[in-house]
C-alpha cells in the first residue's frame, strides 16, 4: 500500500476534527455513549487511525459492516474494553471467529442464533446485538414476538450475552417526519413489550442524533457521517452544529501547457478551447474514486476557483488554468483554500449521489495523511 501511495494525490485527514465533532454530537444529543460507525475504513478516512483517536476521547465501541472489518479491527486493538459491533447479516458458520475475536455481531432472528449455537464451545461466548427490523427492511426481527422470542432464547443460555438492541432508520435526514415516527412507534412496543431495559437500546444515526435528539432519548448513539463532519440530510437540512469536515482531496499539477483554439482533450474530445487556454492535468481519476460524472466540476487553484474539462480518465484529469503555473503547484479537489471551499456535500450533490458514496469511493492508492 505504501508503494501505491507514491503520488502526488493525497487525502488529508484530521483527526482532531473528528475528536471535536465526536464530542459535539454527544453533547448535543444529551448521549453518554456513542457507538462510531467505522465500517468501509472509517467511510474512507483510515480505520485504524480513526479508532485511534476516537480512543483518545473516551469513545470504546465501534461499528462495522463485515467480520473482515471486525477482524481487522481486534488485531489492531485487541483490548478488551473495545467493543466490535458487526452491522450486516453475518454468515453464522462463522460464528467461531466472531467468538475467537470477541465481535458482536447484529442478529435477526431465532434461526441464527439456533443455528450459531453449535459453533459456540462449553465455556465460549458470542455478544449479541438484538437487530429489531421497524423499517429498513434489511435485517431483523418484524413483531414484538420476534423480539420476545429472540430476547428470551438470549436469556437462556450461557453462550449469548445481549450487547445490545437497535433499529435503524431510513428518513431521519427527511423534512418529512412521519416514516420515521412509525418506526420510534414500532421500536418503543415492540422491545418495551419484550421488557428489555433501556441500557441496552440504540436507535438513533447521524440524522437522528442531530435532528431528534429530544424525541428518541437513549443514551447511546450509533452514528457516522457526523463524526466526519458532514451533514447526512444536505443540501435540504441545515447543519445546527459547528461540525468540522475531516477530509480534504489535493494533488499537483502534472503537465502545465497551453491548448490553441480549437483544440481537444480527452476522450471524445467532447471539451474545445474557444480561445488560448491554459490547462494541465492532475494525476487522479475515476480508478481513485473521482468520478467519471465529475466532469465539469470545480477545483481550488491559487485560491480561486477552476474547472474540470472533457472527460474523468482513469487515472487523470485534465482542468482550467486562468494561468500559467508551474509543475507541482498544490490543487484542492475537496477542502479549503484561501476563502473558497469545496465539500464533500457539493460534490455529492454535483455526482447526484450523497457524501457517504463519495468517502467510500476513494481509493486504496490515495495516501491518507495524518
Ligand atoms: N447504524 C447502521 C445500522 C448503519 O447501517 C449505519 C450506516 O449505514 C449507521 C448506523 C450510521 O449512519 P450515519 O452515517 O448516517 O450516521
Amino acid at each position: 500500500n505504501d508503494i501505491l501511495c507514491l503520488r502526488p494525490t493525497w487525502l488529508d485527514i484530521d483527526l482532531q476534527a473528528i475528536q471535536t465533532n465526536a464530542k459535539l454530537i454527544m453533547k448535543h444529543a444529551g448521549a453518554q455513549r456513542l457507538i462510531a460507525v467505522v465500517k468501509a475504513n472509517a467511510y474512507g478516512h483510515g480505520a485504524k487511525q480513526v479508532v485511534g483517536a476516537l480512543l483518545e476521547v473516551g469513545v470504546y465501541d465501534f461499528a462495522v459492516a463485515t467480520i473482515g472489518e471486525g477482524v481487522q479491527l481486534r488485531k489492531y486493538y485487541p483490548q478488551a474494553k473495545i467493543n466490535i459491533f458487526l452491522l450486516g447479516v453475518q454468515d453464522v458458520a462463522q460464528t467461531e471467529v466472531m467468538v475467537e475475536n470477541r465481535l458482536s455481531p447484529a442478529v435477526g432472528t431465532v434461526e441464527w442464533l439456533n443455528e450459531a449455537v453449535n459453533y459456540i464451545k462449553d465455556g465460549q461466548r458470542l455478544d449479541v446485538q438484538l437487530a429489531v427490523d421497524t423499517g429498513m427492511g434489511r435485517m431483523g426481527a418484524h413483531s414484538a414476538s420476534a423480539v420476545e422470542d429472540m430476547y428470551h432464547l438470549i436469556q437462556s443460555t450461557k453462550k449469548f450475552r445481549l450487547a445490545g438492541v437497535f433499529t435503524h432508520f431510513a428518513t431521519a435526514d427527511d423534512n418529512n417526519q412521519n416514516y420515521y415516527d412509525e418506526q420510534v412507534q414500532r421500536f418503543y412496543q415492540w422491545v418495551q413489550s419484550a421488557g428489555i431495559p433501556k441500557q441496552y437500546w440504540h436507535l438513533a444515526n447521524s440524522g437522528s442524533a442531530i435532528w431528534h435528539h429530544d424525541e428518541i432519548y437513549t443514551d447511546t448513539i450509533r452514528v457516522g457521517s457526523v463524526l466526519y463532519g458532514y451533514n447526512p440530510g444536505a443540501p435540504e437540512k441545515k447543519m445546527p452544529l459547528p461540525l468540522k469536515p475531516a477530509l480534504q482531496l489535493k494533488s499537483k499539477l502534472g503537465s502545465v501547457h497551453q491548448l490553441k483554439t480549437g483544440e481537444s482533450v480527452s476522450y471524445g474530445a467532447t471539451y474545445t478551447a474557444k480561445k488560448p487556454q491554459w490547462i494541465a492535468t492532475l494525476p487522479i481519476g475515476y480508478a481513485d474514486g473521482y468520478l467519471r460524472r465529475m466532469s465539469g466540476m470545480k477545483v481550488l487553484v491559487d485560491g480561486h476557483i477552476e474547472h474540470v474539462i472533457g472527460r474523468v480518465t482513469m487515472d487523470q484529469i485534465v482542468i482550467t488554468l486562468k494561468q500559467k503555473y508551474p509543475v507541482g503547484k498544490t490543487v484542492t479537489l475537496v477542502g479549503f483554500e484561501g476563502e473558497n471551499q469545496i465539500s464533500v456535500e457539493e460534490v455529492a450533490e454535483y455526482a447526484q449521489t450523497i457524501p457517504h458514496e463519495i468517502l467510500t469511493n476513494f481509493g486504496a492508492r490515495l495516501p491518507r495523511i495524518y
